[in-house]
């Protein structure tokens, strides 16, 4: 067993409104500089759609993650022949249209036109260009709320039922919040020749080492979520920090904290990275629990004994015990991994939305309505979809996960109106009164310190490792490139 200690983030897809103030704080600290203009390292999506960059999720376009090959698992879109080929230029590559031309306003004509007999106006220019853009064609988030459009939704890898597009009486939509996953089987990392990008070993962060980087962008390719770009005025690659300095002194990132949904949960998750490889050779429908497995409890004396050899602290194992995202990752198992046959195995992990349940004649109800749970086909949003987001095709784990959601709703829906609960729909999904009074405080009532639980680390200890040279993890260097 190898212990690894991560820093990880869970989300509740269900309580997400779509705001983008997690994207704005990001962009504020992190990317508003030449260069970096069109990067969001935190965006926000609008599902079904074709998201940011257009289409990111079609790998038989892009060419990204890995693929299990027999008993090995190599990058689907670098092999060695390509790897020497490739070195200027990369095909699978989004263009800058797939991302947008980022853009500007003119404001200071609003103060500076001169008088005339027509209000002023912005218009807006290109920040690459600096040129006045004629007709603005793209934006982070151009598909933002256009759900039920034949354009964008249409386009979503994840719908099986393109007629749901056609019949707007069965529009659903949620959001989907995104940041680099700091995977534990990064694409990026394996793919890069310069070895500029590395998983950190105090916190499992993927980061890139800007004086390693020669800007060959193997890690843009490789990467199947698209979140590593391409600094146009360095020349180098660049991505979502986690906001490191920020959780070096046990402070939560910058998009979690600003949230205004709450849903985001910042915590520690111990796993056994001898277990990675194997665990991502399972069939697509078996990765999930693959994943699952590879996660630890850390309350094992022998999880306990093998992180400390490993030299993660107490303070870290500390928090790990109490780390909201194991309680919904592993605990209670409603927290699911991002399109897992991508095979990067994905530290991002995600709560699925609910959706209205259609009756027979074609109205909707709250899925509360019934005191029980309802047939899951009958919700909006089809289980095939979110099976296919989150689960690698098994709708079985899908329709788990959505029942304990809908008995949890049950339960407290009496509860707050003094009726009593039904105990059959708890029952179904395996949960007791105390599970789901545990539930009900992580998704509603938990406060910063409970969705929260960000262990810092000491300088001197991080510039100790630094010293010693512990920039990766080995399991990278026995699966770098399929070798
Ligand atoms: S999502 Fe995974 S593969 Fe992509 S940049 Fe982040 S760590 Fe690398
Ligand atoms: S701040 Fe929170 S609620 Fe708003 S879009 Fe971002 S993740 Fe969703």
């Amino acid at each position: 067993m190898d212990v690894r200690a991560q820093i990880v983030m869970a989300f509740n897809l269900d309580k997400c409104i779509g705001c983008h103030a997690c994207s704005i704080a990001c962009k504020n600290i992190w990317t508003d500089r030449q260069g970096a203009e069109y990067m969001w390292w935190n965006n926000v999506e609008t599902k079904p759609g074709i998201g940011y960059p257009k289409r990111w999720e079609d790998q038989e376009e892009y060419q990204g993650g890995w693929v299990a090959d027999g008993t090995n698992l190599r990058l689907k879109g670098l092999g060695k022949g390509p790897t020497l080929l490739n070195m200027f230029y990369q095909p699978n590559m989004p263009k800058l249209d797939d991302y947008y031309e980022p853009f500007d306003f003119d404001y200071a004509n609003l103060y500076k036109a001169p008088p005339g007999s027509d209000q002023p106006v912005a218009d807006a220019f290109s920040q690459i260009s600096g040129e006045k853009m004629p007709v603005i064609q793209g934006g982070p988030n151009w598909d933002d709320d256009l759900s039920g459009s034949q354009l964008y939704a249409a386009g979503d890898v994840n719908l099986e039922e393109k007629r749901l597009i056609e019949d707007y009486g069965r529009i659903f939509m949620h959001y989907l919040p995104r940041i680099c996953n700091h995977c534990a089987h990064p694409a990026c990392v394996a793919s890069c020749p310069s070895r500029a990008l590395y998983k950190r070993g105090e916190d499992g962060i993927v980061l890139v080492d800007q004086n390693v980087c020669r800007g060959w962008r193997f890690c843009t390719s490789a990467c199947p979520y698209k979140k590593v770009y391409f600094n146009w005025a360095s020349g180098k690659a660049e991505k979502c920090i986690f906001c490191y300095p920020r959780v070096e002194t046990g402070v939560c990132s910058s998009c979690a904290h600003s949230c205004v949904g709450r849903i985001r949960y910042n915590g520690v998750l111990l796993y056994d990275a001898d277990k990675v490889g194997d665990a991502l050779l399972r069939r697509d429908d078996q990765l999930v629990e693959g994943h699952r497995g590879v996660i630890l409890d850390p309350r094992d004396p022998q999880v306990r004994e093998g992180a400390r050899k490993n030299g993660v602290s107490d303070q870290w194992l500390a928090a790990a015990e109490k780390s909201p995202v194991y309680a919904l990752v592993k605990e209670f198992g409603v927290a699911l991994p991002l399109h897992p046959e991508f095979r990067t195995m994905p530290m991002s992990f995600y709560i699925p939305a609910l959706s209205p349940v259609i009756g027979s004649a074609g109205e909707l109800f709250e899925v509360v309505e019934h005191g029980e749970i309802p047939p899951l086909e009958s919700l909006r949003a089809p289980i095939g979809f979110l099976a296919s987001l989150l689960a690698g095709g098994n709708r079985e784990v899908i329709t788990q996960v959505l029942t304990k959601l809908i008995a949890l709703r049950i339960h407290m829906r009496a509860k707050s109106l003094g009726r009593p609960a039904p105990t059959g729909a708890l029952q179904a999904a395996g949960l007791d009164e105390a599970g789901a009074e545990r539930l009900y405080r992580l998704f509603a009532v938990g406060g910063y310190g409970e969705r929260h639980v960000v262990p810092p680390r000491q300088r001197e200890e991080l510039e100790a490792e630094r010293r010693k040279g512990e920039r990766g993890f080995g399991i990278l260097r026995k699966t770098r490139r399929g070798k």
